[in-house]
C-alpha cells in the first residue's frame, strides 16, 4: 500500500478551495475548543478562498496520514495546526513525511535555532526538542519567532499544505508571515473583493437593523451584515467590483453612509476596542482618568490596560466592592448608603464623585450594580447596574438592566461603562 497521492504533471497554482485538519487528542475530548479552525476560517474568508471543511483529528499516525490523503483530494491548500510540539504525542511531522512517503531529516540550521532559543531564556534544552529540528525531506521551514515549533510547507501535485503549531499565537503569527502573503497570491482572478468592518456600541442587533432599513438586504452590493458579542455589532461591508480601486470606492461611500446613519454608536472599525477609542480620545483631549469598581470587580481597569500605553491616561482606581470600601476609601457618606442602598445612583455618582477627586483625575468612572445570581429584588432585580462618570462640570449616572448570568452581566457593564466614558469625550 502507498500513501503517496497522485502527482499531478503541472501544477495548478491556485487557492480556491481550502481544508483545515486540527489535531490534538485535547480537541476531541472536548478540554480544548478548537479557536484555531475558526480564526483561520475568518482568514480564508477574507481572502477568497472557498473552505470545503474542518476536521478534528486525534494525535494517532494513522489517522492523520488518511486525512491528509482525503484532504488532498478535495482540496488546493491544506492547513494542519497542532502536532508539532517536541513530545511523543506529536505526530504531524511524522504524519507529514509518511503522507508524502519520504524520511525526516535533521536540519542542522533549524536545530541550531532551536538551541539559540533555549539559550536566549537561558534555559536548558530537552532533548525531546531535537524532534523539532526534523523536517519531511523535500519540505521547506517556517519560521517561528515565538516558539521551539517551526511549520512545515511543502507542494504536491499542485496542492500546497502548510503545518503550523497548536499554540493559537504562534499559529496566528506564522500564518499572518509566511502563509497569507503566499495563497493572496494564488486565489483566482476574479472579482476583487473588499471587506470593512465597524464597530458599534449601545443599542442592540435588531435596533442597528432597523436604522439600516434596506442597506442590510441580501444580495447587495456592497452587502452589510452584522455579528454580536458582548453588546458589541461588527457590522461588515463586502464590495465587489471588477478591480481593487472600484470596490474601495464602493465601501468608503457605503462606510460614510452608514456612520452617518448610525452616528456615535459606531466607535470604531476592523480590531479596534472600545478602550482603545477611548484611551485615544483621552490622549487627544491630554486628559486623565480613574476608576472605583464595585460590580465590575476591577474589569474596567483590566479592559482599560489592555490597551498598549494606557499609562498616559489611566492613573489607578479602586475596586470597592464592600460598604466599608466604599465609605473608607472613596469617601461616600454612610447615610447615603443606608438611605439608597449600595446599588443605586446616589452612590454611584459619590463613589466617581469621590474617585474623581481622590485620584486628582479629570474624569472617574464608577460602577455598582446586582451581578447575580443572587441578591435581586422587586426594585432591583439581578442585572440592575447603575454607571457614573464624573467630570470637572458634574456627573451623570446611567441606570441599566442586563438580565444575563453573572459574567455577561459584568462584561456589559464594563464595556458600558467605558463607552460612557467615551461619549462624554467625544462631543
Ligand atoms: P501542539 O502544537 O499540538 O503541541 O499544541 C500545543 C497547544 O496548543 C495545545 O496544548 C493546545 O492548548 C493548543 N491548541 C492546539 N490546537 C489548538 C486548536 N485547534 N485551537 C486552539 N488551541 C489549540
Ligand atoms: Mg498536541
Amino acid at each position: 500500500m502507498t500513501m503517496r497521492t497522485q502527482t499531478d504533471s503541472k501544477s495548478r497554482r491556485t487557492a480556491n478551495k481550502a481544508c483545515i485538519l486540527s489535531i490534538g487528542n485535547e480537541l476531541l475530548s472536548g478540554l480544548t475548543v478548537d479557536t484555531n479552525a475558526a480564526w483561520l476560517a475568518g482568514r480564508l474568508a477574507d481572502l477568497g478562498i472557498d473552505l470545503l471543511g474542518v476536521r478534528l483529528l486525534p494525535d494517532d499516525l494513522e489517522v492523520i496520514v488518511r486525512a491528509l490523503t482525503e484532504a488532498a483530494e478535495h482540496a488546493d491548500v491544506v492547513l494542519v495546526t497542532g502536532g508539532l510540539g517536541p513530545t511523543d504525542d506529536d505526530l504531524t511531522r511524522q504524519a507529514m513525511a509518511r503522507f508524502l512517503g519520504v524520511d525526516l531529516e535533521l536540519r542542522p540550521d533549524l536545530l541550531a535555532r532551536i538551541e539559540r532559543f533555549f539559550a536566549h531564556r537561558e534555559r536548558p534544552m530537552a532533548p525531546t526538542n531535537r524532534i523539532q529540528a526534523h523536517l519531511p525531506a523535500g519540505s521547506e521551514p517556517l519560521d517561528n519567532p515565538v516558539g521551539t515549533a517551526c511549520g512545515i510547507r511543502v507542494e504536491r501535485g499542485g496542492r500546497v499544505f502548510f503545518c503550523l503549531p497548536g499554540v493559537p499565537s504562534e499559529m496566528k503569527r506564522m500564518f499572518n508571515d509566511a502563509v497569507e502573503p503566499e495563497l493572496a497570491q494564488r486565489v483566482r482572478t476574479g472579482p476583487v473583493i473588499v471587506r470593512r468592518r465597524l464597530r458599534c456600541f449601545g443599542v442592540g442587533e435588531s435596533d442597528i437593523a432597523v436604522l439600516l432599513g434596506d442597506r442590510m438586504q441580501r444580495g447587495r452590493n456592497p452587502m452589510v451584515n452584522s455579528t454580536a458579542s458582548n453588546g458589541i455589532i461588527t457590522l461588515h461591508i463586502v464590495a465587489q467590483a471588477d478591480d481593487a480601486d472600484r470596490a474601495q470606492a464602493m465601501i468608503r461611500a457605503e462606510e460614510a453612509d452608514l456612520r452617518r446613519m448610525l452616528g456615535e454608536l459606531v466607535f470604531g472599525e476592523e480590531e479596534q476596542t472600545l478602550a482603545e477609542v477611548t484611551g485615544e480620545l483621552l490622549v487627544r483631549r491630554g486628559l486623565s482618568l480613574t476608576v472605583a469598581e464595585s460590580c465590575t470587580g476591577g474589569l474596567i481597569g483590566k479592559l482599560l490596560t489592555d490597551v498598549p500605553g494606557a499609562s498616559r491616561y489611566f492613573l489607578g482606581g479602586w475596586i470597592t466592592y464592600s460598604n466599608e470600601a466604599k465609605i473608607r476609601d472613596l469617601g461616600v457618606p454612610e447615610p447615603l448608603i443606608r438611605t439608597h442602598g449600595a446599588v443605586s445612583e446616589p452612590v454611584a455618582e459619590a463613589m466617581a464623585r469621590g474617585a474623581r477627586q481622590r485620584a486628582q483625575a479629570d474624569l472617574a468612572v464608577a460602577t455598582t450594580g446586582i451581578a447575580g445570581p443572587e441578591g435581586g429584588s422587586e426594585q432591583k432585580p439581578v442585572g440592575l447596574v447603575y454607571i457614573a462618570v464624573a467630570e470637572a462640570d458634574g456627573c451623570r449616572v446611567g441606570r441599566f438592566v442586563w438580565p444575563y448570568s453573572r459574567p455577561a452581566v459584568r462584561l456589559r457593564a464594563a464595556l458600558t461603562g467605558i463607552n460612557e466614558l467615551r461619549l462624554r469625550l467625544r462631543n
